[in-house]
């Protein structure tokens, strides 16, 4: 399975060090700002996932257009920046109008949770906003450990297999329903 991830947010947020803590488990310090791809390969309960992440540098508008294979995002903002987690309410707002909540799983990822002292949005404040746009939440810190990092991602699986399941599930139920009016319409008919 293939599972391609674009990471957006304000700059700064830390999407680069949460990329590279998940692909090398190492945490450098500085990244530059370069626009890039990565894939790595992982076996989750016995089936093989491809990750090809898409450490982005849009900020602005139209953040997934012309993307139209991108189907899963971790929107990232900085716990000290109430400005990004202003840009990540904007970017959800983008998202939702172009595509329905039930096909881009999305999480809202709250990052240097390290950062106690500087903290400017509250994790209810996060937890809120994803709960009212039926998102995943998570706070991590890039800086200090790797397997907070690495449930984030494996998250995002799940919540793909879960999208799909519910889709097959929808599409049995539009089948009955359909079946079920073909009698109806039948009858009237007669
Ligand atoms: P990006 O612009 O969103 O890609 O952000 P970067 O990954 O380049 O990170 C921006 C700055 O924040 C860098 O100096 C990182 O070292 C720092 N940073 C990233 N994640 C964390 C974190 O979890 N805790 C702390 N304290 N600093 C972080
Ligand atoms: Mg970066």
């Amino acid at each position: 399975m293939e599972a391609n991830i674009l990471l957006l947010g304000a700059r700064d947020v830390g999407k680069s060090a949460l990329t590279v803590r998940f692909l090398t488990r190492r945490f450098i310090g500085e990244y530059g700002d370069i626009e890039s791809v990565y894939s790595r390969v992982d076996r989750i309960d016995g089936q093989e996932i491809c990750f090809n992440i898409w450490d982005s540098q849009f900020t602005q508008d139209n953040v997934i257009a012309g993307r139209p294979d991108v189907l899963r995002m971790i929107l990232v903002y900085s716990i000290c920046d109430r400005g990004s987690f202003d840009v990540v309410r904007q970017q959800l707002q983008q998202i939702r109008r172009s595509r329905k909540p039930s096909s881009v799983p999305v999480l809202i990822v709250g990052n240097k949770r390290d950062l106690q002292r500087h903290r400017s949005v509250s994790s209810e404040e996060g937890r809120l906003l994803a709960l009212s746009q039926r998102c995943g939440f998570f706070e991590v810190s890039a800086a200090e450990t790797y397997h907070g990092v690495l449930v984030v991602f494996h998250r995002l699986v799940d919540l793909v297999r879960e999208t799909r399941a519910l889709r097959k599930t929808n599409a049995g139920v539009r089948g009955i329903v359909r079946s079920v009016s073909a009698v109806f319409g039948k009858k009237r008919a007669e």
